[in-house]
């Protein structure tokens, strides 16, 4: 089942640029906010599996808003592939990997524009992120992946000048500009992916491949990750995780390489589709020490 938000209503979608509006199609029972959708998540899949009849809607990719649109909390993992973490100079973690947040002022849909902040350096990091479904607090591994409703493609934009500045790395705030959290195209459920431990992701700039991996090599894969997480916060449906990015980030390069005004970032996970950012220039032209 794939569901989209499309002009902040839900949609069951039949192919990839259409489908059934819930709210319409339950009769009010679901939706139309697709934030709501997950609040109530068991009940609607009950539904949604019953292959519910609908008028279709057809929708433009523009009208496409972030999956999960108000989750209470942007969790986000690092150093959760061991070759990115060799590339970052960092050892692997035995532990829980690096958990920070991106703020939800920075959440926005599939195909945003992204101005690069002046002085800085724009870095990419496709990701898995996992959509909560279910209420978890202090799960089992075996039961974790029954607490997700779907995953979906993110990108962990990175301000690397602002994240690695002052005494100690600044991970929430050098990751949380305007459009830094970008997500979509849509929510996928597990089931509906050829296997929700190991499916490719990667992302290109202006056409050349950076990263190409897989999620069979996360250090912690989903479920252990949300198992680990819950231990300590409760995750609440809607909640998105951002599960960390595979080698190949523009840091890590010799020499290093980050995002130019001009240049477009497409990002896809196997089984989900592709998401695409435009970066410009800050037109405001003023930078930290100017201000
Ligand atoms: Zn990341």
């Amino acid at each position: 089942m794939r569901l989209a938000n499309v002009d902040g209503r839900a949609v069951l979608l039949t192919t990839d640029a259409a489908g059934i509006d819930v709210e319409q199609a339950s009769e009010g029972k679901f939706g139309p906010d697709p934030a709501s959708i997950y609040e109530n998540w068991d009940a609607f899949r009950a539904w949604a599996d019953r292959a519910p009849a609908g008028p279709e809607v057809a929708f433009t990719r523009s009208r496409l808003g972030p999956p999960s649109p108000a989750p209470r909390q942007i969790v986000a993992i690092g150093l959760n592939y061991h070759a990115h973490a060799a590339e970052s100079g960092f050892e692997s973690p035995d532990r829980l990997p690096p958990t920070f947040t991106k703020f939800r002022s920075a959440l926005t849909g599939p195909d945003a524009e992204v101005v690069i902040p002046a002085g800085g350096t724009v870095d990419w990091e496709v990701e898995l992120v996992a959509v909560i479904g279910r209420t978890a607090t202090g799960v089992s591994p075996d039961d974790a992946w029954g607490h997700v409703a779907g995953v979906t493609i993110g990108q962990d934009i990175s301000e690397r000048v602002s994240q690695l500045a002052g005494p100690a790395p600044q991970f929430s705030l050098g990751k949380s500009f305007p459009n830094f959290a970008p997500t979509g195209p849509w929510l996928v459920t597990p089931d509906a992916l050829p296997d929700r431990d190991d499916v490719g992701l990667g992302c290109a700039v202006d056409g050349e491949t950076v990263q190409d991996g897989r999620t069979r090599d996360l250090i912690f894969p989903v479920a252990r990750l949300v198992a680990e997480l819950s231990r300590t916060i409760t995750l609440y449906p809607g909640d998105i995780v951002f599960t960390g990015t595979p080698s190949g980030v523009g840091l890590g390069r010799t020499p290093q390489r980050f995002l130019q005004p001009g240049e477009e970032l497409v990002s896809w996970i196997e089984g989900i589709g592709e998401i695409r950012q435009r970066f410009v220039a800050d037109s405001a032209g003023i930078t930290g020490e100017e201000a």
